[in-house]
């Protein structure tokens, strides 16, 4: 299998990279973000808490998240792999992963981190909030509680894949098209 972490702050790319691996590679697509915002629209009591805390910038419990991943998995046993959009966001979230995939004997193939600087972040967050249906695109102070959300949480997990040697990083600005390739060689030089 070929399991590929996304990884980077809201504004990074995730979303829209992911649509161009799952095309090229085959994968199924996971993110959390998506999977949550389905439960709110389904009205689903899950739903209706995660609700409170995603449109307040903070992040969901992650008993709720694993939960989530887990059924996925076990639904999509014969994949030919999958893209983690969003998840894992703190380590125990990277820790849960690594041993639901262990039990069918598979791992992370690598981490690949959108490099973006925080001044393009900041526009493509301004214009993402004109523009989305989302209701923690349009509040700049949830826009600044998420992004304190990832640096105390989600920053950390980086350094869990490092440990691991499967930290990659490529620059997440330029072109949709420059970003896709210089992925797409990053996925082949570890695959
Ligand atoms: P973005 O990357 O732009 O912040 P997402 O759609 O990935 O957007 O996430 C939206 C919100 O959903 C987050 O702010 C958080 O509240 C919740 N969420 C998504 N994924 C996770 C996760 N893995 N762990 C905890 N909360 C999550």
């Amino acid at each position: 299998m070929l399991n590929i972490v996304l990884f980077g702050p809201p504004g990074a790319g995730k979303g829209t990279q992911s649509q161009r691996l799952i095309e090229k590679y085959h994968l199924i697509h996971l993110s959390t973000g998506d999977l949550l915002r389905a439960e709110i629209a389904s009205g689903t009591m899950l739903g209706s808490e995660a609700k409170k805390l995603m449109d307040q910038g903070i992040l969901v419990p992650d008993e709720v998240v694993i939960r989530m991943i887990s059924n996925k998995l076990e639904a999509n046993k014969h994949a030919a792999g999958f893209i983690f959009d969003g998840y894992p966001r703190t380590v125990a979230q990277a820790q849960a992963l690594d041993d639901l995939l262990q039990e069918n004997n598979e791992s992370i193939s690598g981490m690949i981190e959108l490099k973006v600087d925080a001044i393009e972040l900041e526009h493509r967050l301004l214009l993402r909030g004109r523009e989305s249906a989302r209701p923690d695109d349009a509040n700049p102070e949830v826009i600044k509680r998420r992004i304190e959300e990832y640096m105390s949480k989600t920053m950390p997990v980086a350094a869990y894949y490092k440990n691991q040697n499967k930290f990659f990083s490529v620059n997440g600005t330029g072109s949709i098209e420059e970003i896709f390739d210089n992925l797409r060689k990053t996925v082949s030089s570890f695959t």
